[in-house]
């Protein structure tokens, strides 16, 4: 196998420019086909002409096998009690059932992991007398971007446990949705409940 190294220049057939053309080997994030993530910091060949990746050396294989892997692997915790019992009220005020309860956990995971502002009220949630409790409840999460977001999320908020980042979450959804209701994010979530349910 020839082992490409960034810097490193050969001709390869570029699929944007549809003709050979110069590529040039560098560290690029890289998305998958059917767009559903994101490959980050891989050696990539990038056409010199449009910029675009044109070429995926074989060596990068194994490392977008494991991000992939890591993409598909589910999240699991444990949580208190109360916090499922929190989660599943919140679901009932949206008018779903508890099955709900993961989409509602990933959306706030994911708007969160793109709202710096918000993120860092996660930290001073976990103060509250609801953050206490034995974790004696599974949590379990299922989805390609949810290992991403949720590393984002932890960057942004300072919270590198993922079971201490849930609970944040958790309380969060408690307080928009039922102890200082958040009409806008209500009525948000319905219609994504009946688009959904
Ligand atoms: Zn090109």
């Amino acid at each position: 196998m020839i082992i490409c190294k960034v810097g490193d220049e050969e001709k390869a057939e570029c699929g944007m420019c549809e003709a050979f053309r110069m590529v040039s080997y560098q560290l690029r994030d890289v998305p998958f086909d059917d767009g559903s993530g994101i490959v980050k910091n891989i050696i990539a060949g990038v056409c010199k002409t449009c910029g675009n990746v044109a070429v995926i050396p074989f060596q990068s294989v194994p490392a977008i096998k494991k991000q992939l892997q890591v993409q598909r692997k589910a999240v699991e915790s444990r949580v208190p009690a109360h916090m499922i019992d929190l989660l599943n009220l919140a679901s009932a005020e949206l008018g779903a059932t508890p099955d709900f309860v993961p989409l509602l956990l990933k959306y706030y995971i994911h708007q969160l992991a793109s709202d710096p502002e918000a993120a860092v009220r996660l930290v001073t949630l976990l103060t509250s007398e609801l953050a206490t409790g034995l974790a004696n409840k599974r949590l379990s999460l299922k989805g390609r971007e949810i290992g991403n977001d949720i590393e984002k999320l932890k960057g942004l908020s300072q919270i590198d446990n993922t079971t201490e980042l849930l609970k944040g979450v958790v309380l969060m959804i408690h307080n928009d949705l039922l102890v200082e209701p958040d009409a806008q994010r209500i009525a948000l979530l319905k219609s994504f409940v009946a688009t959904v349910a």
